[in-house]
């Protein structure tokens, strides 16, 4: 069914930028540029230097960035990593397949750990935090690297929905000893498949991670460092990448906020609902997703539906309760309510304001009846 206001729409994008996309495309397949040449060094750079950061190495998806951060700060068998159970599986994955095990912790009423719960989660054991910064706002880094310090742990930050959000002027991947960022499709800055990195200002970071990707690899003297991996950002999709980042991306972080600030305004004043409209003067969102909250999740989400309106929801439920997973139960109640209750509307760099009056007139409609 064809919705009348789509979640995401990858053929409008490509249709907007089509001439710049192919330029950059053509160009490495015309000259042969196909695995790490200048396109992925250069896009390195500007993202680097974008993030606020001295390095930045390109990986072929967010999760290898998350497990290639934590192995370069030294998290193996017997660590503990803290970090939260509102989050993409991947998150906790990379901590399980570095041997350590995750320790989850609630989240707060903006989706991001709940920094008041940290400190009673650190053991003898625990030697990094991993917060994640969810839907485009960044984690309360000002309280995470006091506690950080405190007790001398690796700061991690999963920045996969952040690119450009910021705590007090400085951007997400920018505070601990790794940021890790996805690139996947629907991320905020997407490429045509996956994609991922790593930013630091570590030197011995980045070059851990550059050899990682690089199966161990050191490429100057041909010298195996590690039983490492094959992960590198393809140069084409860094081609891509590096022209959405200079020429468009700031403009879309831009009309991101547009579209949330017109759905605060739609629906700020429907009472059964919670806008993700937060506090905090420190804190500049950039909205990879606008999510609500409301007891009535279900039937909204189908009266939406069947209004036209395709919505997502992350996650249906707690990540502990996959049993595969082996994760125990942590018992996390925010985490649990949130499952049963949040939604998220279309928001991307096409979503036209005639898109947010449709959405915002639909929900009106259904809290009306
Ligand atoms: C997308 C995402 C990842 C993983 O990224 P991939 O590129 O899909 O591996 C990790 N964490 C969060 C919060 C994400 O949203």
């Amino acid at each position: 069914m064809a919705y009348k206001v789509p979640f995401v729409d990858a053929r409008k994008h490509y249709a907007t930028y089509k001439k710049e996309i192919d330029g950059a495309i053509i160009g490495c397949l015309e000259n042969g540029d196909l695995i790490y040449r200048q396109q992925l060094k250069t896009f390195e750079e500007n993202l680097a230097s974008f993030v606020g950061t001295k390095y930045a190495v390109g990986l072929n998806s967010g999760y290898h960035a998350l497990h290639f951060s934590l192995l370069a700060a030294g998290i193996g068998p017997g660590d503990e990593v803290i970090t939260v159970a509102h989050t993409f599986v991947a998150t906790i994955s990379a901590i399980v397949h570095c041997g350590a095990k995750p320790v989850l912790v609630d989240v707060g009423r903006d989706y991001n750990i709940n920094c008041d719960l940290v400190e009673k989660a650190i053991t003898s054991k625990t030697k990094a935090l991993l917060p994640v910064h969810l839907n485009g706002r960044i984690s309360d880094m000002g309280r995470i690297m006091k506690i950080a310090e405190k007790y001398k742990l690796a700061v991690i930050e999963d920045s996969a929905q952040a690119l450009g959000a910021a705590f007090d002027g400085k951007r997400a991947g920018s505070f601990g000893a790794a940021g890790c960022f996805s690139f996947y499709p629907f991320k905020i800055l997407g490429c045509f498949g996956d994609g991922g990195a790593v930013t630091t200002n570590d030197p011995a970071v980045a070059r851990a991670v550059s050899l990682l990707r690089f199966n161990g690899e050191d490429r100057e003297t041909g010298e195996y460092h590690y039983h490492g991996y094959t992960a590198l950002l393809d140069n084409v999709q860094a081609a891509v990448l590096n022209v959405k980042l200079t020429r468009f991306f700031p403009k879309w972080v831009e009309h991101r906020r547009k579209v949330a600030a017109l759905y605060h305004e739609g629906l700020r004043g429907v009472k059964q609902i919670q806008i993700p409209d937060f506090p905090g003067k420190s804190f500049h969102d950039v909205f990879q997703n606008y999510v609500i909250r409301t007891a009535d999740r279900d039937a909204l989400r189908a009266h939406l539906k069947s209004s036209g309106v395709e919505t997502l929801v992350h996650w249906m439920k707690p990540v502990w309760e996959h049993k595969a997973l082996g994760l125990g139960n942590p018992a996390l109640p925010e985490t649990a309510a949130i499952c049963k209750e949040v939604i998220s509307l279309p928001m991307s760099a096409e979503t036209t304001p005639e898109q947010v009056e449709t959405v915002v007139n639909a929900i009106k409609d259904f809290y009306k009846r």
